[in-house]
């Protein structure tokens, strides 16, 4: 099923281009970027994707697989500039992160800083906890400050403990960085190596310098889309939560929208918070657009309950409130789970009740999934956060349900990303999870696929009817049209797509796994069923 040109997916629609979008590590199909442009280039993908979102180990990183930025140049292990030309050829869009709020400690400003101590031309550049608290805490015996307590129950966590790497400065003294994700220290034979996402500084003008260097690179680099990593962390101040704080947080996205527009780049800021507190609405209010983190959920709810209610409610605050937005079902983080629930204590108002949630999340542990938390600053556990799995695995390893969950993404509002490894309906990597221990629950969705893997998957019916659909989705004029939501029965969805003669419509039976999608151009109907 085929619908117009190609040259569709590249219309604009709120800001962000209206095609597919392929989402992946340059090594997550055949071995490197080149591989997957050879992918790419074959014909069961022809006219399929207008964009590709390309994760960080696109760029030299060392840590959390990618975000742990050491610098923004080419990873010549796995890219060069040719796949870059081959991607454009094909009318490839590219989105990357900005990964605003940290840089590794592998790279040449924080090398400088531990080389040279007080004397780097890079001591603002980061930011040292001892000197960012100091009169609002007390020392503690092992030299960090501990912010008092009304400071510190406004802290939110993303791993147990005080978010600190503790660096030795050449001087012999132990300084403490601030450091809200993942860090690595080893102590080999009492040598004490680290890697680390040290918070950047962002009250530092030299930090901005940098962010404009880096925004001109991506524009250069063939970028279209920024996607900007934990945004809502990076301004921090005291007596504030160190999570989406205002107008702080405004005044930096503003900042950085400036100079995202004179290199010609949308930004899609990244933020998980619960639907209850409104942030997403906010977001959209300025004008930015949004992710769409409650449709996996909402999905699978759907889907597991075979009702189209809880669903159909958010479709129509998309369309109502013209919320601009990005879908998936996986992505390389978990299901967001925290996502769907109401603001502050509010048990009524998110778009599940929280015994939904839990309901779900169980049912996604019971499928083989791993839940992941976030923590106070006592290192207790204050709530879930996402589920690692494959989405496969999350619907029970069934193909009609991902048939049917991609069916339904494809026609949702907004701009479809597509995670390699549910195209290839990949199950959930148990080993890789295990290896990766506490803090790699997110292997468990990450496996890379070889080129037989590629070949042998694209003779499979689940791969190559997800395919078809993605393709109508992003080859045909309905789609940048008008979204009608049909009057059905409760258990199903049927959504409608119209741009003058031509309409794409879904007709979906959610307790029985089965839908059709009837395509009509220039009078010539074409019907798809899967039942
Ligand atoms: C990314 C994660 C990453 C974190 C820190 C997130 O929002 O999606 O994969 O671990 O930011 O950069």
């Amino acid at each position: 099923m085929t619908a117009e040109p190609a040259s569709f997916g590249a219309s604009m629609k709120h800001g962000l281009p209206n095609g597919v979008m392929l989402n992946a590590y340059p090594d997550s199909l055949d071995t490197d970027l080149a591989g997957t442009v050879r992918m790419l280039q074959r014909s069961e993908l022809r006219d399929v994707f207008s964009l590709f979102y390309v994760l960080p180990t696109f760029f030299n990183s060392d840590l959390d697989r990618g975000f742990s930025i050491i610098d923004y140049n080419l990873n010549a292990d796995l890219v060069s500039p040719e796949d870059l030309d081959a991607l454009n050829d094909l009318g490839i869009m590219l989105k990357f992160d900005l990964v605003l709020n940290h840089l590794s400690v592998g790279s040449p400003q924080f090398q400088d800083l531990v080389a040279n101590g007080d004397r780097s031309e890079f001591t603002d550049f980061f930011i040292d906890w001892n000197s960012f608290w100091d009169g609002s805490g007390e020392l503690h015996e092992d030299g960090y400050v501990v912010p008092s307590p009304e400071h510190l129950e406004k802290l939110f966590m993303r791993k147990p403990g005080l978010p600190i790497l503790q660096v030795r400065f050449p001087d012999g003294s132990d300084r403490f960085y601030w450091n809200t994700f993942y860090q690595q220290v080893d102590v080999v034979d009492g040598e004490r190596t680290y890697l680390g996402q040290m918070d950047l500084n962002a009250r530092s003008e030299q930090v901005w310098d940098f962010y404009h260097t880096t925004l001109r690179q991506l524009a250069d680099f063939g970028a279209k889309i920024l996607r900007l990593d934990a945004f809502a962390y990076l301004h921090k101040e005291i007596g504030e939560s160190n999570f989406f704080n205002t107008p702080g947080t405004w005044q930096y996205l503003d900042r950085l929208r400036h100079i995202a527009e004179e290199c010609g780049l949308v930004l899609l800021p990244e933020i998980h918070s619960e639907y209850g507190t409104g942030l997403h609405e906010e977001l959209s209010a300025q004008d930015y657009p949004i992710y769409d983190f409650f449709f996996p959920g909402l999905v699978i709810d759907a889907i597991d309950s075979g009702t189209n209610a809880r669903l159909l409610r958010w479709i129509g605050e998309i369309v109502e409130k013209d919320l601009k937005t990005v879908n998936m079902l996986g992505c390389h983080d978990g299901v967001p789970v925290i996502d769907l629930r109401g603001g502050g204590t509010s048990q009524t108002d998110g778009l599940l009740a929280n015994e939904e949630i839990e309901s779900i999340i169980e049912r996604l542990l019971e499928r083989g999934g791993r839940v992941k938390n976030l923590y106070g600053p006592d290192g207790s556990k204050i709530s879930y956060y996402q589920v690692n799995t494959t989405f496969f695995s999350a619907l029970g390893e069934s193909e009609a349900r991902l048939r049917l969950a991609r069916a339904i993404q494809l026609f949702m509002p907004g701009t479809p990303q597509v995670w390699y490894l549910d195209l290839f309906a990949g199950a959930n990597d148990y080993a890789a999870a295990d290896r990766g221990g506490a803090g790699g629950h997110k292997e468990i969705n990450r496996t890379n696929l070889t080129a037989q893997d590629i070949d042998d998957g694209l003779k499979r019916s689940v791969v190559q009817d997800q395919l078809e659909i993605m393709r109508l989705r992003n080859t045909s004029a309905a789609f940048a049209g008008e979204l009608t939501v049909l009057a059905t029965e409760p258990n199903q969805l049927g959504l409608r797509w119209e741009n003058g003669t031509t309409t794409a419509t879904l007709m979906a039976d959610l307790a029985a796994d089965t839908f059709s999608i009837t395509h009509v151009h220039d009078g010539t109907e074409t019907v798809l069923t899967h039942d």
